[in-house]
């Protein structure tokens, strides 16, 4: 097999850096599940903090702190509505039917980009007994599967301020808000205070091994506690968890910048040798979905031809393919997917 060159498949591979693991050895530990581990405590009040919330729950994964935030607004057999690209209709396996009850909903969107008309128009409040009624709007921010689009402030207040007046909740899957932060310049809190329940990943470009957080009122925190342990994911002396989050926040957020000027280089080279397999004006963050149809090849093809060159890449298509920076994918590593995309891009 090929030597792996760069791996773009995605940035939850990134391996714990060597200060990374220090801080996780050297971290101060209890049990969790009686609440005395101090540097879980540190972690999930240092990112309620962060996003403008009274508390948080540190989880296993960005999938339970989701699926937690969900319950927590939608009764059984009522609904959600989400972009119909979101990760919690697409890629946490009917968890909402399965675990709450909850039936979803979905608008279409151009690269996951939020327009209040999306889900205003599916938004269904006060009718009785006849049809399903809404209890909460998701948005996700960056957007995965759309090619890590940042949501505008103004669309998502827009929302914010139409649901409240209906008494719809909302929640925020913000696997990767750290980069939309960081392309956008809008505070965290700015995101974070027009949602009840917002999620974070740390187990993406931030580079930690695992871990999640989910905040939103003191109140809210205290039910998902009870929920993550009836869930199993009630953990002990989770603190070395912790520290590797604590670490990646004090060390790897600004560095994301970096990942999403070397997304938006490949993205102008692959224009620049193909134009219509992107529009570079649209990759604002780590996060690039060619397609590659428009090169006259199939998902399939382009991965497997950019594997022989020693680079991973993900089929999220039949013709379409994701490339994603993280922190373990450098300059030369960039230069190398640049080499061999436009090879494989211009060759029929
Ligand atoms: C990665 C991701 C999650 C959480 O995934 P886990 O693998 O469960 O940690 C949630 N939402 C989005 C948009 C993601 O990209």
């Amino acid at each position: 097999m090929t030597d792996v060159v760069a791996d773009l498949l995605s940035d939850t591979l990134t391996r714990p850096t060597l200060a990374m693991r220090e801080a996780m050895a050297n971290a101060d530990v209890g049990d969790d599940v009686f609440g005395e581990d101090p540097t879980v405590r540190a972690l999930e009040e240092h990112v309620a903090g962060l996003l403008g919330h009274e508390a948080g729950l540190f989880t296993p994964t960005g999938s339970m702190a989701n699926q937690l935030g969900l319950r927590l607004h939608v009764a059984p057999g009522r609904e959600l509505v989400a972009d119909q690209q979101a990760h919690v209709v697409r890629a946490e396996l009917g968890a909402a039917a399965v675990f709450s009850g909850i039936t979803s909903r979905t608008w279409a969107s151009e690269r996951g980009l939020l327009d209040p008309a999306g889900p205003m128009s599916l938004v269904t409040t006060g009718v009785g007994p006849y049809q399903v009624e809404t209890s909460l709007v998701v948005v996700e921010n960056t957007h995965n599967f759309g090619g890590g689009t940042v949501q505008p402030i103004e669309a998502i207040r827009e929302v914010r301020a139409a649901t409240t007046a209906l008494g719809v909740a909302m929640h925020l899957d913000g696997a990767r808000l750290w980069n939309a932060h960081v392309a956008s310049g809008v505070p965290l809190a700015d995101y974070g205070r027009e949602f009840d329940t917002v999620s974070v990943c740390l187990s993406k470009g931030l580079g930690a091994p695992v871990g999640s957080v989910l905040v939103g009122s003191a109140d809210a925190m205290a039910e998902a506690r009870i929920w993550r342990k009836r869930y199993g994911g009630g953990m002990r002396q989770v603190g070395i968890l912790a520290a590797a989050g604590l670490h990646a926040l004090e060390h790897h957020l600004e560095r994301l910048a970096d990942d999403h000027a070397r997304a938006r280089r490949f993205a102008e080279a692959c224009a620049a040798a193909v134009p219509g397999v992107i529009d570079p004006a649209t990759v604002e963050t780590n996060i690039v979905v060619l397609d590659v149809g428009a090169a006259g090849t199939t998902s399939a093809a382009f991965v497997e031809a950019l594997l022989a060159h020693g680079i991973r890449t993900y089929a999220v298509g039949p013709k379409a393919v994701r490339l994603v920076w993280h922190l373990d994918v450098d300059d030369a590593g960039t230069e190398a997917a640049i080499r061999a995309a436009r090879e494989v891009l211009t060759t029929d």
